[in-house]
């Protein structure tokens, strides 16, 4: 049998989930399912510094609202766990010391000020960037070049201390990524990263591939700006003696001018919601908007970011979550950068609304009338949503393009009324008003035959009549079908309005 295929999100809580980290969510989701395996949500808050309460359940409530909830983690049980890092703390230093014997890793002493100087010192010289590295540490403070005695007496009497990794020199570090092909890095570019710190918290190196064995990771699914540190997590891998993930790493989402990567800098500038829901910084009070709070539906949202790098091969644009599933494969991933749409992202949701039963509708936009003070029943509202529903990119636009079902009419195309309207015509669309106020019952179909009948009778043509009829109804020469429109507005609201609209062309005659 197979190994079962486990993939893992493992964001750090440190602010808001950016839509790429979205899409990275999406994808390993998408992996997984596909290959019928797990799919894994992993936080990663090693770094205590950069911590920002909320963040974890922001990261949640986000799967949820995608509906890409993973099968384990932090907030949804399996038996792997616990799933956040910092309740594994006592587990890591296990693995730091096996480095250590395996004389893979070794301890350093130099106190954050003692690097500090020692960097100054480097630059001054006309180092500009001096690394830890198999170089330096010569003559830096750690287990390497300190005697025996000397590292004991400082571990005994409490130095701090940290473990790092002993990068091997003049090395070839070579893997294979499913999107880059084989990527291979030197390891005189690489230093010798902290893996452990002496309060026993690992950092992201340590944990991460510690965690991905342990939790049986077979994928690692994420952004390209974790490209560079995956040599080292490849050379821990053989230190350990462990079989490797595969790898991929997914393109950069860009500006929508595609210089560069897209920042919560371009949304602010450009007007568009760069994360997926609404976030206040607890730290500064700023406020951001979400793409839910904005009026996208999720599955909008979903297909938008799954095309931010992916491509089916075909022409289809709109994909289901299932569908998705389906069709998404590594291999389809590109390489280069994705520019972001945010005209692109409006159509999507514009495809989705359009798509959605009247029903659903209802569902979806019964608050936004209610805030709007609209009542009515689930009925008139389904009908309300079927003739609105093709002109709105935004659900709250709904309540909006439905106004003159609920208000009287807030402004009149005077312009086109008085282009259309002919005195010589009053007495017959007195006539009209009497025809409506005959119809039983006043559906669609009915009033279309009546206003044809009309028509004929008085030797008019469509646009004598519609543009007076539209006008009067709703203001506009725009909008859905006018007889149904008439239908859900009712006898006697039509009776008044042709009245009023009647009258206002003449008025704008004389
Ligand atoms: N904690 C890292 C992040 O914040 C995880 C990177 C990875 O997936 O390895 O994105």
């Amino acid at each position: 049998m197979s190994k079962k295929i486990r993939t893992r999100f493992a964001p750090s809580p440190t602010g808001p989930l950016h839509m790429g980290g979205v899409r990275t969510a999406l994808y390993c989701y998408l992996f997984a399912k596909k290959h019928d395996g797990d799919f894994i949500l992993r936080v990663e808050d090693t770094d205590q510094t950069r911590f920002v309460p909320g963040a974890e359940e922001y990261i949640i409530e986000t799967l949820k609202w995608c509906g890409i909830e993973p099968n384990e983690g932090v907030g949804f049980g399996g038996d792997f766990g616990p799933y956040r890092q910092s309740e594994r703390k006592e587990m890591y230093a296990e693995y730091a010391q096996m480095l250590l014997e395996k004389g893979d890793a070794y301890y350093a002493f130099d106190t954050p000020e003692e690097l500090d100087e020692w960097r100054e010192n480097m630059k001054n010289q006309g180092k500009p960037s001096p690394k830890y590295d198999p170089i330096t540490r010569q003559y830096l403070k750690n287990s390497l070049h300190l005697s025996e005695d000397e590292v004991k007496r400082r571990l005994a009497a409490g130095d701090p201390w940290v473990i790092r990794y002993k990068m091997p020199r003049n090395e070839e570090v070579k893997f294979e990524d499913d999107i880059r092909g084989i990527v291979s890095f030197q390891t005189n570019q690489l230093d010798d990263k902290v893996l452990l710190k002496s309060d026993g918290m690992p950092t992201y190196h340590l944990a991460n591939v510690v965690d991905d064995h342990l939790m049986k990771i077979t994928h690692v699914i994420r952004g390209e700006e974790w490209l560079p540190s995956t040599p080292l997590h490849v050379l821990l891998y053989k230190s350990f003696g462990w079989d490797m993930p595969q790898f991929a790493h997914l393109p950069l989402i860009l500006k929508p001018d595609g210089k560069g990567k897209l920042s919560k800098r371009d949304g602010d500038r450009l007007g568009f919601p760069v994360f997926p829901l609404n976030w206040a910084d607890p730290n500064t009070g700023e406020e951001s908007v979400g793409y839910k709070e904005r009026g996208f539906l999720p599955e909008a949202f979903i297909n938008m970011l799954a095309f931010l790098g992916w491509n089916p091969g075909t022409e289809q644009e709109i994909f289901s979550l299932n569908e998705l599933v389906e069709a998404f494969s590594i291999e389809r991933v590109g390489k280069s950068g994705a520019r972001f749409d945010f005209e692109k992202t409006k159509w999507f949701n514009q495809q989705y609304i359009k798509s959605k039963s009247d029903a659903e509708l209802v569902e979806l936009t019964h608050e936004l009338f209610s805030d709007t003070g609209y009542q009515a029943t689930n009925e008139k509202l389904e009908a309300i949503c079927s003739l609105t529903k093709e002109r709105a990119t935004f659900l709250h636009e709904i309540p909006d393009l439905a106004y003159y079902f609920f208000e009287d009419i807030r402004e009149f195309d005077e312009k086109n009324l008085k282009k259309k309207w002919k005195n010589e015509h009053s007495e017959a669309f007195r006539s009209l008003i009497a025809d409506f106020n005959n119809l039983e019952p006043f559906q669609a179909n009915k009033i279309e035959e009546t206003v044809k009948a009309f028509m004929e009778t008085h030797s008019l043509g469509f646009g004598q009549v519609l543009p007076i009829l539209r006008i009067s109804m709703t203001g506009t020469m725009q909008g859905p079908p006018i007889f149904s429109v008439m239908e859900v507005l009712g006898k006697s609201t039509c009776l008044e309005r042709l009245e009023k609209g009647l009258n206002l062309a003449k008025e704008l005659q004389d």
